[in-house]
């Protein structure tokens, strides 16, 4: 069942039930004041013959001799019947109008009445419903008797007949005018709801990620539901161009050294496995081909496991040790290359960390700031610690990043055209190096000026953080 359909039944029954309870209300309220209107007349009715047989000489006599006879009982005219009867049921004395018969009150009600209190019934009486109020007649300090009094009820009858049959009517067509007008509101409120299942189902078809769903009020319940759901389509256009971009990347960063590897292998094939000297470089060759295809699987690996939340396993480390650690192995990296690696100015301290993604991060610094260096040129390490966090910065007097490239070399496989030129990285270390920060709760950030030189600086939360303000103040 559509929503439109459910909305409208909802709406509807809720209101059939909201009319139901008003007539049922309405109906109820109208017939008890008709009725008491009539039982107050009756009463009155009663009391006047009640006073009447007490003016009576003997009214006692008159009771008990049940020949009673009060020609004012039929002053009354035809609105009333009167019936006058002793407490055992026989009549004393009838209204005219009653043309001899009697009215049939419930025998019960005399007990009810010697004790003094009046009854009230509504009964069917010859075709006609009446209803009766009977009220006992007090002589002295005793009931001798009891007076009956008792009116048609069709003015009533046809008064809440006309009631009911109005109020019916008007809540029939309440309801049908609140059914359309439900369905025809329901309709225009889920016809934007349309409009995106339409381009759900084009995109669907067309697989074309730049549509987007055309927004209308777009503060409103919608308009936020339409909203979202663009800003999803976006996410996906972009996460789908990153994958198909990725593919492209990985693919041709695969191809160069799989084409060397094929060229040497050839090359043994063709007689190379026989001169020594040829069999070695071929298998030099292929040895770090796939060394690099090895780190660059392995850095696409740890890069998926990184978007999948890969929780870094965190203990205190000693980043000055570690430092230390990184600048014997820079000065290894550095040799033949004409560039000095130095140790610069040196904290000591301690961060919640995984030693081995921080020296890999590091190293990875050192590694590009010597690749970027010309020869005489400096990388320098540092450890500082301020404000609550330590500072690690490579810095080096090379070749420097241009302003067009920097805001993109944390990016997966930015390499600049530059360095492009280069073999080795594939572009994946710097996005590795920013994860590692990033899962330490730190930060990794870049000044570079062409010419003059880089200055990477990783920011990692202080350990012994606590301990440093209590110390400086
Ligand atoms: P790769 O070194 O494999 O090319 P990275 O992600 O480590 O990839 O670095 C991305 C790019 O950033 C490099 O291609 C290079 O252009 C630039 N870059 C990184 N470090 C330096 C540096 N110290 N000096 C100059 N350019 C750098």
């Amino acid at each position: 069942m559509s929503i439109r359909t459910r909305l409208t039944l909802w709406y509807t029954g809720l209101l059939a039930l909201i009319l139901l309870l008003l007539t049922f209300l309405i109906y109820s309220v109208v017939a008890r004041t008709l009725l008491a209107n009539l039982q107050e007349r009756l009463v009155a009715q009663a009391n006047s013959v009640i006073t009447l047989i007490q003016q009576e000489n003997d009214p006692l006599a008159v009771m008990l001799s049940g020949r009673a006879r009060l020609p004012s009982i039929d002053a009354f005219g035809s609105q009333y019947y009167v019936q006058i009867v002793q407490l055992d049921g026989r009549a004393v004395q009838l209204s005219e109008n009653l043309q001899g018969r009697r009215l049939p009150v419930p025998a019960h009600f005399l007990q009810d009445l010697e004790a003094g209190r009046a009854r009230f019934v509504t009964l069917q009486a010859s075709g006609a419903r009446l209803h009766v109020a009977s009220l006992p007649i007090p002589i002295g300090n005793q009931f001798v008797g009891v007076v009956e009094v008792a009116g048609l009820m069709d003015s009533i009858d046809d008064a809440l007949a006309v009631i009911r049959r109005t109020l019916l009517s008007v809540s029939a067509l309440a309801l049908v005018l609140a059914a359309a007008g439900g369905s025809i509101l329901a309709r225009a409120a889920l016809q934007p709801i349309k409009g995106i299942t339409e381009t759900a189902q084009q995109i669907a078809a067309t697989r074309d990620l730049s549509r987007r769903i055309p927004t209308g009020v777009p503060t409103d319940e919608v308009g936020r539901l339409t909203g979202t759901i663009n800003e999803m389509l976006g996410r996906l256009e972009a996460s789908f161009d990153t994958q198909q971009q990725l593919v492209a990347d990985v693919s041709h960063e695969l191809r160069t050294p799989l084409t060397t590897i094929q060229g040497n292998v050839d090359l043994l094939r063709r007689g190379a496995a026989d001169d020594p000297a040829m069999r070695s470089e071929a298998l030099v060759a292929i040895g770090n081909e796939t060394a690099r295809m090895r780190r660059l699987v392995s850095d696409l690996l740890l890069l998926a496991q990184a978007d999948a939340g890969l929780q870094l396993h965190l203990q205190p480390v000693e980043l000055d040790t570690l430092i230390l650690d990184v600048y014997r192995q820079g000065q290894l990296l550095s040799q033949g290359t004409g560039v000095r690696v130095r140790l610069g100015a040196e904290d000591q301290a301690v961060v919640p960390g995984d030693a081995d993604r921080l020296r890999q991060l590091l190293l990875n610094l050192v590694d590009n700031a010597i690749k970027y260096t010309p020869s005489g040129g400096d990388v320098t390490l540092t450890l500082k610690r301020q404000a609550g966090w330590v500072q690690v910065s490579v810095e080096d007097t090379g070749a420097g990043i241009p302003s067009d490239d920097l805001p993109h070399i944390f990016d997966r496989f930015y390499r600049s055209d530059r360095s492009r030129a280069r073999p080795g990285g594939a572009g994946l270390g710097l996005s590795i190096a920013r994860w590692v920060a990033e899962a330490h709760g730190g930060q990794l950030e870049v000044e570079s000026q062409v010419g003059v030189g880089s200055v990477f600086t990783l920011y990692l939360p202080d350990a012994h953080r606590d301990d440093q303000e209590t110390s400086e103040t």
